[in-house]
Formats: structure tokens, sequence, C-alpha cells
């Protein structure tokens, strides 16, 4: 690689420094354990947010309720409340453990957040959120809205002529577009959606459908949202919603933790100091598993341990965390092309505000190739009967990875974790996919197929 230089170092000094970033460029698959991680208590002394304001935005979700459930009836069952199944994969454990010639104890629990209403991925936490926000902040501003109404009311076209006055911008690799597109719109905002090369035909046209303005780059995530903000500055009557930086996403994402409490509660499935609970998020900007393990790390404080999972081509927050440069680098600079199927991954530079948030809290991170998420897109259908698109994956290799590389078995033997495996659980967190149409899933299912016949021609 030429040398170049990053933040007054060239690249061969910041590898010499950190060994890692060989593999890294190399675009092998690593497992990086976080030396910075340090114990829930003194690494909180250094952060703002705490479990107020996630509670506060649980009780901002419940007041939307009977607005959620009235205009997506969908989530009727749920009583207006966006929230996803916790499954058992057992078949999914035995036939990766075949795959990958590695006994895996404890259990394997998919977080199915493919399944969250109304836009079928993660981004329904967060995304959602932070435009309830807005538009609760504006209606209450207006003198519409007070805090104990019942906020069905929202459903008029008093409102909506109210938001239709105002704009909402937002880049995005998809799903983030999606989810506040789809709100957005629902409301009565303009809505204009800054879409990455990256994204996918499907999600731009479902978006066109809900009348939401969709602009193309032929570039990546970075270029949509310089973009994007820029518009947004123009316009005081528009709001940006900063997947960056903003700590509103982040929160509507960390109320996932008390629920699955619940959930988990509900299933018999203990958490405590002989009980460990680990948990793989694949991350793009970082705030969707950024939030959710922050909200994890809340509730369970030093009995979880968790891990961010990227794609070899686009680990821009391995490379922010390694080098404690965060959004300072990109993984460009490092000679790293960026490009992965892994669409809702391919994100170039990370969010600082994540990274220095999470910097004491995460465990570490891993890569996984795009070829592995297709074989376990394929294998996780016939195993499971569940359909994930391809970024949603990347969860799933995590135990695997901890359990097989080596900076992972250190994990395990410096925390004392070693006795507790066979009680351990491991959550993979799905996500995306129910929205994928038929079609394509197809596609990915054969492509996942025609890897595992290469590489398995007997089995
Ligand atoms: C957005 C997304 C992620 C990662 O979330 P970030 O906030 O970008 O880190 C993971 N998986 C899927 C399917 C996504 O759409």
């Amino acid at each position: 690689m030429e040398n170049k230089i990053v933040q007054g170092k060239s690249t061969g000094e910041w590898e010499r420094q950190f060994p890692v970033i060989s593999d890294i460029v190399s675009t092998k698959e690593v497992f990086w354990a976080n030396p910075k991680v340090r114990k829930f208590s003194s690494a909180m002394k250094n952060i703002s947010l705490g479990e107020k304001d996630v509670k506060d935005a649980e009780k901002r979700l419940k007041r939307f309720a009977p607005y959620i459930m009235k205009v997506f009836p969908e989530t009727q069952k749920t009583g207006g409340i966006i929230e996803s199944p916790t499954a058992k994969i057992p078949f999914m454990q035995r036939k990766i453990e075949a795959m990958f010639d590695e006994k895996l104890p404890g259990q394997m629990i998919l977080k199915c957040d493919n399944e969250l209403a109304i836009s079928g991925s993660i981004k329904a936490r967060g995304g959602i959120y932070e435009v309830l926000k807005h538009a609760e902040d504006l209606a209450v501003k207006n003198n519409l809205l007070k805090e104990n109404d019942d906020y069905s009311v929202i459903d008029s076209s008093e409102f909506r002529k109210l938001f239709s006055k105002y704009s909402i911008a937002v880049a995005s690799t998809g799903n983030l577009g999606l989810s506040i597109g789809i709100m957005s719109a629902k409301l009565g905002f303009k809505v204009y959606v800054h879409m990455s090369a990256d994204a996918r035909q499907w999600k731009k046209d479902l978006l066109r459908s809900k009348g939401v303005t969709v602009v193309e780059y032929k570039e990546d995530y970075s270029r949509a949202i310089v973009e994007a903000r820029r518009q947004s500055l123009q316009d005081p009557d528009m709001y940006f919603v900063d997947d960056e930086n903003s700590t509103d996403l982040f929160l509507g994402y960390a109320v996932a933790a008390y629920r699955l409490k619940n959930q988990l509660e509900e299933m018999n499935i203990a958490v405590d100091e002989n009980h460990p609970l680990f948990v793989y998020l694949p991350c793009g900007v970082g705030g969707g598993p950024g939030g959710v393990a922050f909200g994890l790390k809340l509730v369970f404080k030093d009995n979880v341990h968790c891990f961010f999972a990227e794609p070899t081509h686009s680990p821009c927050m391995l490379l922010g965390l390694v080098t404690g440069l965060h959004d300072k680098v990109c993984v460009q600079d490092f000679g790293i092309d960026g490009i992965t199927e892994a669409d809702g991954l391919a994100v170039g530079r990370a969010s600082k505000f994540v990274g220095k948030t999470m910097e004491e809290l995460i465990s570490g991170c891993y890569t996984v190739k795009d070829e592995k998420l297709y074989m376990l897109l394929s294998t996780l259908i016939d195993s499971e009967n569940i359909s994930l698109e391809p970024s949603a994956l990347a969860g799933v290799l995590g135990s695997v990875q901890l359990l097989k590389s080596k900076a992972g078995k250190k994990y395990i033997k410096d925390n004392n974790l070693k006795d507790k495996m066979e009680n351990s659980c491991h959550i993979a967190w799905a996500t995306g996919g129910s929205m994928v149409p038929e079609e394509v899933m197809k596609s990915y299912y054969r492509k996942g197929r025609d890897i595992l016949h290469r590489r398995f021609p007997d089995r």
C-alpha cells in the first residue's frame, strides 16, 4: 500500500502502532477486542447520556402509541409499540457449528428487527422516534398538543396542515430513508431522502410511491450526507436528521434494551454474573448498534458484552476505534474500497458521537466477508425459515468469531468467562429484511446456496 499520511502519521506508522490494521487493510476477517473497555460504572463517568434520557424516549413512544396504532394498523397487536420478537435458533446454531467446525456453547438467539413494523429494519426504532419527537415539538409549540392528550388526534387534517409547512431531510444507504420517509410522509411532512449509490432500487421505488422525494447520488454515503446537510441549512423550516451526530436517533434505538430485558425474562433466560450475555450488532455509521448497545449496558451493565460487526470492505467503526481517530479517518484513507453488498453497512466514515460515547463500553469489533453473509443468509432460510437482508447476517457470525479467533479466546480468558460459556446467551441482532421483495430475496438465497455448494461440494 502506498504510504498515505493520515492525521499526521503515515499508514505504515499506524500499522506498526496497531498491528491489527495490517489485516484490516488486507480485508481479512478480524476480531478485535477493545483495550479501552472498562467497567460500566467507570465508563459512564465520561458519558453525559443516561438511563433518564432513554426512559424519556420510552415514554414519548408510549404517548405516540395510540397514533401509531391508528395509522399503522399492523401495530395493533403490540398496542402501537413498534417492537420485534426474540427467537431461539437452535437449528441454525447446529448448522453454523458444522459449517465452521466450532462447537458453540450456550444458546443462540436472534433479535428479529427484520420484523419491525412500518419499515422492516432496526431503523424503525431510531428513525421513527426522531421524526415523532420533531412532530411533537412542532405541535406543542403551535399549541395543538399537550403531553397528556390522546395522541391519536395527530391523525387529522389540522395536524397534517401544520406539518405540511415543514420538511425533513435525511441521507441514507436505504433503510434509514425508508423509516424517515414513511413516517414523515404519514404525518404530512415534505420529505427529502438523499440516497447513496449503494441504495437498492426497490427502496427508492417504495419511497417514491409514498410521495417522498428521492435524490440519488453516484457516490457513497459520505457525499449524500454532505448534500442533505447543505440542503437543510438553506431552509429554516427543514429539519435534518443527522445520522452522524443525532442523540435522538441514538436514544430511540436504546429503548430496545428495556424491552429485550422483559422478553428474555419471559423466555427464562438469565443474565447475571454467571450467565453472560453476548450481543453482536451489524454496524454502519454506528447510531443503531451504538444506541442499542448503550441501552444494553444500562440494563445489564458488566454482564453484557457487545460487539460491532462490519463488512471486511467497510470497517469504519473498527478503524475509528482502533486508531482513536473516529470520524477523522475513513476506510479509503487506508486504501480500503468501501464496496460491499451489505448495503446497510456500506459506510466509510463512522459517527464520532457514537465512537466517543461507546469507546469504553463496547467490548470489540469484528469483520465479515460478504460471501459469508450470503452463506448465512441461505442457511438461515433453510434451517429456521427466517429471511434477512445481507447486512443483517453480520451479527450471526459473532459467536464463531469470538470462540475461534485468538483475540476472542483471549477476551474470554481475560474476563474469566471460560467456565461460564455453557450458560451463555448469544444474541445476533437481525437488523433488517422483511421489506425485501420476494424476487430479490430469491436471488440472495440462490447466491448463498451457490457459494455453499462451491465451499462444501459434498453437502
Ligand atoms: C442501518 C443498518 C445497520 C447499521 O446501523 P447504523 O446506524 O448505520 O450503524 C445495520 N443493518 C441494517 C440492515 C441497517 O439498515
